[in-house]
Parts: structure tokens; sequence; C-alpha cells
């Protein structure tokens, strides 16, 4: 293993031993669970919306390293976003996990996820990785969808 492949490692068991933004809200604007049977991954996501911007994120997952690490490295970077920014984030790095052809370039901001790229050697992860993000984009439409108060 090279050294980055070492940092890399040492950054998802961080991620995995101390999942950042782990927990409920009470009152979300979206709660969505999502489930990864092929691994039995299972989270539930919960979203908070103010004026188009998440407000709180927080989620409680049950399952592999790779899920619970890639979970509690999109809270940080989508906390305070725009619901449009999370959005991209999300599209981004779900092309970064599914593109054979070329490597997406991300940029510095979301430099932590690099740590997952690796994931894309081991194909049957790379849904651990994503589900998430997938269960973040359903939150997402979720609040979109819901009527105002
Ligand atoms: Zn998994």
């Amino acid at each position: 293993m090279s050294l980055a492949d070492d940092l890399y490692r040492e950054t998802i068991l961080d991620h995995y031993h101390n999942p950042r933004n782990h927990g409920a809200i009470e009152h979300p604007t979206a709660q969505v669970e999502g489930v990864n049977p092929l691994c039995g991954d299972e989270l539930t996501l919960y979203l908070t919306v103010k004026d188009d911007k998440i407000e709180d994120v927080k989620l409680t997952a049950k399952g592999c390293s790779i899920n619970t690490a890639s979970g509690s490295m999109m809270s940080e970077l989508l906390l305070g976003k725009s619901v449009e920014e999370a959005n991209q984030i999300v599209d981004l790095f779900k092309r970064m996990m599914l593109d054979k052809k070329e490597e997406v370039e991300l940029p510095e901001e979301l430099e932590d996820l690099e740590a997952l790229r690796g994931v894309k050697k081991y194909p049957v992860r790379i849904k651990c990785a994503l589900l998430p993000w997938n269960t973040m984009l359903e939150g997402l439409g979720n609040v979109l969808k819901s009527p105002l108060p």
C-alpha cells in the first residue's frame, strides 16, 4: 500500500469511529431511510432546510466503515449549503464514483472525498459509499415537494 492509500485509510477509519453529525433531528423537514441489502448497510437521514439552506443534517448509520464514513463526510460538506449547491455536490461525487471512463476531478473544498475514490477498485462497495448520497438526493427531493408551512 502506498502512503496515500494509508492516509485515505486513516481518514475513512477516523470518520467511521467518530461519525460527524451522528444522531436524529426531532422535527426534521425531511427524514429518509436508506438500505443497501448487498452489504446490510442501513441509515436514517434527517434534514432541516430553511430558506433553501441546509440548516441541520444528522444521520444514524448502521453498516460498514465505508457507508458510515461516506455519510459522515457528506454531512460535514453539505451542512450550510443551499439545496442547489448540495444537489451539485451529490452529483459530482456520484460521477466520481461511477464514471468508468475518466477520473472526475474534485474542487479543493471537496478534497476529503478523495479518500473514497479508492473504493472504485471494489465495485461491490461502491453502493456502500453511495448509499448516504442517494438517500440525501431523496431527502432533498422531498424538501422541494413538501408544502409550505
Ligand atoms: Zn457497506
